[in-house]
Parts: C-alpha cells; sequence; structure tokens
C-alpha cells in the first residue's frame, strides 16, 4: 500500500509502498523476494533511518512470546512496544532494563538503535541486556544472535538502523522494583560548569539528565535543571501511593491535532519557556516520589507534541563527545546561544563506557537539542558537525536526516567493518534505508 511516511522529526516525508505481516513464514518470503526495503517500527526515529521507497512495517509482528515472572525475563517479536510491555510487566514489579525518552517505540526499534536512557552510565544501553535474538537476514535464514552466538552479527545489529535484516524476535532481562514509583531530585544549577560538578557528585543516582537552557549567556551561560532518580521503595510512598504500590499510570490524553503555524517557534517563545522552566519560584532543590511516567516520558503527554514545530518539521541533533572533550560541549553551546537559536529542548546527559561496535554511545557527555527546519539551518549544522568533529565526537544516526557521508565515516571508528559485514548479510542492498543511501552504509 501506497503510505506517506515520515518520522518523529516530520523531514523528510515521502511516499512509500508499505508491507506488512502477522507471522514469520510470509516475512521470509517478503526479504526473498524483495529489495531495497527497510524495516519500520513506530517510526520515533526523528529522521530518514526507517524511511525506504519500500517499508516493512513490523507494528503488527507484535506478540508477547513468553514472560518469566520470577527471573524476570521477557522475550517479544519485534512490532511490540515499551508502552504495551509496560501495561505487562509494571503490575508484576518490574521495569524495563533501559528505556529511552518515549515508550512509543518498538523492541525492534530498540534494538536497531540500541537505545540509551537516564541510567546509562552505570547500566548500559538495551544491548547490554538481551540475551539473544532472531534475524531474517538477507538470504531469508533465520539466524539466532546473542553476545556469545554469532557476534558479529549480533553486534551489527545493535545500533545497526536495521541494515543487517530484519529483527523478528528479541529476548532481554528485566529490572525488579517495588514500586512503579521513582524518588526525584531536582537540582537548579547556575550554569554549565555547576551543572557538570553536580554530575559527577550525583554519578552513584541510577537516573540522571539534566534540562539546559542554551539561549543563556554571561554567569548563567549552560544553566540548568539536574533531575535524578532511584526507583522507590514500599517505605518510601505517601498513603495514597502505598495502596496501589505497582497501579500503572493512566494513559494520556492531550494532543495536538494538527501541525502549528512554524512562527509559534522562535527566539522569543523558547525564552519565555525557558524562563517559565527555570521560573523564580523553582527551589535549588526539590525532592518527590513520582509515578515512573513523568519521570521517563514526560514529553508523551502530549501526544503529538512534533506537531507544535510546524509542516517544515525539524531536526533533533545529538551528538556525544568524551569525558575530557567539555570545552567541546562548550563551543557548541556558544555557537547556539550566539546564533540565538535556542532549542525548547536541550537534554543533557552523561554516558558511561560502551565498547560496541556501531552503536552511538561512547563514556561522555552527550547533548540534544531540537531546531525547527528553516532556511540556513543545514549549513548550521554542518558548521556545528565541524567542531564534533574537531572534539572528536559523533552523531546519533537515530535522530540524524542530513549529515554528509564524510561525517559518519570520519566519526565512526568501526565504521569500515561495520559495513564489511553489513555486506555479508545483506548481499545486494536489500535492506536499504534514505539515511543507507545518503550515508552510504551499505557499499
Ligand atoms: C520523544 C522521543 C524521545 C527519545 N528519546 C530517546 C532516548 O532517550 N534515547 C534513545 O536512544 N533514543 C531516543 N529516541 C529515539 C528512539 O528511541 C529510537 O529512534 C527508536 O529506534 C525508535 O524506535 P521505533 O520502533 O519507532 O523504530 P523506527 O523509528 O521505525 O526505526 C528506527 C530504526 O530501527 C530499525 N528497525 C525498526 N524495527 C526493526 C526490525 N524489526 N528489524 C530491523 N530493524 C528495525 C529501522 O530500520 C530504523 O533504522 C527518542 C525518540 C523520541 C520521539
Amino acid at each position: 500500500m501506497q503510505k506517506r511516511l515520515a518520522n518523529w522529526g516530520n523531514y523528510p516525508a515521502i511516499t512509500s509502498e508499505e508491507s506488512a505481516y502477522t507471522q514469520e513464514e510470509q516475512l521470509r518470503s517478503f526479504v526473498v523476494a524483495n529489495h531495497g526495503f527497510i524495516a519500520r517500527g513506530n517510526g520515533r526515529c526523528y529522521g530518514d533511518a526507517s524511511l525506504g521507497k519500500h517499508s516493512l512495517s513490523m507494528l503488527r509482528y507484535d506478540k508477547v512470546l513468553s514472560f518469566d515472572t520470577t527471573a524476570g525475563v521477557l522475550e517479544t517479536q519485534a512490532g511490540v512496544t515499551l508502552d504495551q510491555i509496560l501495561d505487562i510487566i509494571v503490575p508484576k514489579g518490574w521495569f524495563l532494563p533501559v528505556t529511552p525518552g518515549t515508550k512509543f517505540i518498538t523492541v525492534g526499534g530498540a534494538v536497531a538503535s540500541d537505545v540509551h536512557g537516564k541510567n546509562h552510565h552505570l547500566e548500559g544501553a538495551f544491548s547490554g541486556h538481551i540475551t539473544e535474538m532472531d534475524v531474517i537476514i538477507g538470504d531469508g535464514t533465520t539466524v539466532t544472535c546473542s553476545p556469545d552466538r554469532h557476534t558479529d552479527l549480533y553486534w551489527a545489529t545493535c545500533g545497526g538502523m536495521g541494515l543487517t535484516g530484519v529483527i523478528t524476535r528479541v529476548k532481554f532481562g528485566l529490572k525488579k522494583m517495588e514500586t512503579a514509583y521513582i524518588k526525584q531530585k531536582q537540582i537548579k544549577a547556575r550554569n554549565l560548569e555547576e551543572v557538570v560538578r553536580l554530575f559527577d557528585e550525583y554519578k552513584h543516582y541510577t537516573y540522571s539528565m539534566a534540562w539546559i537552557d542554551c539561549l543563556q549567556k554571561g554567569d548563567s551561560f549552560g544553566r540548568s535543571i539536574l533531575i535524578v532518580g532511584e526507583h522507590a521503595t514500599k517505605a518510601e510512598l505517601n498513603g495514597k501511593q502505598a495502596q496501589a504500590p505497582l497501579q500503572l499510570p493512566s494513559k494520556p490524553r492531550l494532543t495536538v491535532p494538527f501541525n502549528l503555524p512554524s512562527f509559534i517557534l522562535n527566539t522569543f517563545t523558547v525564552k519565555a519557556f525557558n524562563w517559565l522552566y527555570y521560573g523564580k519560584n523553582f527551589k535549588k532543590e526539590i525532592n518527590n516520589v513520582v509515578p515512573y511516567e513523568p519521570f521517563f516520558y514526560p514529553l508523551d503527554a502530549i501526544l503529538h507534541w512534533n506537531r507544535g514545530y510546524g509542516k517544515a518539521g525539524f531536526i533533533q541533533y545529538q551528538f556525544v563527545l568524551s569525558l575530557d572533550q567539555k570545552d567541546g560541549l562548550i563551543a557548541i553551546l556558544r555557537r547556539i546561544s550566539e546564533k540565538g537559536w535556542g532549542s525548547f529542548l536541550a537534554v543533557l546527559k552523561v554516558f558511561g563506557r560502551q565498547d560496541s561496535l556501531i552503536s552511538f554511545p561512547m563514556e561522555g557527555y552527550t547533548l540534544a537539542l531540537d531546531f525547527p527546519v528553516r532556511k540556513g539551518l543545514f549549513e548550521f549544522l554542518d558548521e556545528l558537525d565541524e567542531i564534533v568533529l574537531q572534539y572528536g565526537g559523533r552523531l546519533y544516526l537515530s535522530k540524524d536526516a542530513r549529515m554528509k557521508q564524510d561525517v559518519f565515516w570520519k566519526s565512526y571508528p568501526n565504521a569500515e567493518r561495520f559495513a564489511e559485514i553489513v555486506k555479508a548479510y545483506n548481499p545486494g542492498k536489500r535492506f536499504e534505508s534514505l539515511q543507507s543511501e545518503r550515508l552510504l552504509l551499505t557499499k
């Protein structure tokens, strides 16, 4: 079926032939019979990684296959969303080992982007929690791989953006929790120096991230709010919470029904938003116990918030720089503040070590910023790319819609090895996306 498709940034938008199946035999026959298509989850990557002239939607491949409630091991088909999973595991006292900032992604998407969460510095990325998975490779065979089995396929699939094959089944470990609540601490930081110090001071917390006001200059340059948290114990809940410690939060109802005019987001509105967010009444430190949803998924509360950026869409720019390259972070934030193109959302996190083949995280600082698509944006982001390269960093493929080929090839140290493995499992470019063509990922 021909469909108009775009991912979360609404850029680019294309017409694609979409196919979808519910049985593994059908998937296998589709793989063998077709060339130049890409598997697609829930379209929550921002750019063009799951867009192609032909796409294979995995959303109907959505069965939970087994749930060991004693050991905390879940096995699902690849099209199941984290939202569906949480509804099943939370009431039984289990949580996702790693979750991104939205629960509306599929398990296949979590693997193909090797997603990270607020706990990366202590608990790594999604790939660190998988015990095994099945991938239908280019010749139609289903290969079971894991960190100890067919390891080349495993590591090229985790973070490999769907280019090694179609992920069909994933088995992964869960995390035990006593309650569906988070004990959170929010600390206001006057500037970048302070937030960096606070990240270090609070690094023993399982979850951490900071909102940055990237339009500030002078002493307030990089002012932020650090948010850290832990799963709350039963003893830490208040009376009402304690009555149903594992109760699921209610579903979000607010929605943005159509694309808003793009003039709504400008330097003035971003400044106003930041002013309200960091407002004068906000105490230096706030401690409270909140349901897990607003802590992990604050943006999911407003469905389709991406439409707020207007029809032209937006780019999320996310890079990582190693811990000793803080000057690069300063240089990028300065360039943004000089330009006056602030971002509503500017999220800073610290990653821990990760030695994988092609996944995005490496030990260091990662910053994610949203920019509405407008005249001059791509030239400006090319300038930021130069700074990222100069400081030895890289960009997240899951957020990318526009980086140039040489930026990818210069910044991912294992790019050649990745491309060789992709070629072995995906000869003749059976799996291909707009992104893989743009960056020459399938040679
Ligand atoms: C509000 C928001 C917050 C986010 N926060 C984070 C975050 O904190 N950390 C983070 O890491 N990411 C984050 N993301 C990005 C998101 O987690 C990833 O892009 C994720 O991969 C999207 O999954 P999806 O199911 O929507 O897949 P899609 O967006 O449809 O596809 C993503 C990639 O997965 C591949 N893929 C999907 N299914 C399969 C399959 N079955 N077999 C093979 N390949 C497949 C696609 O080809 C594509 O390359 C965020 C996104 C949003 C919208």
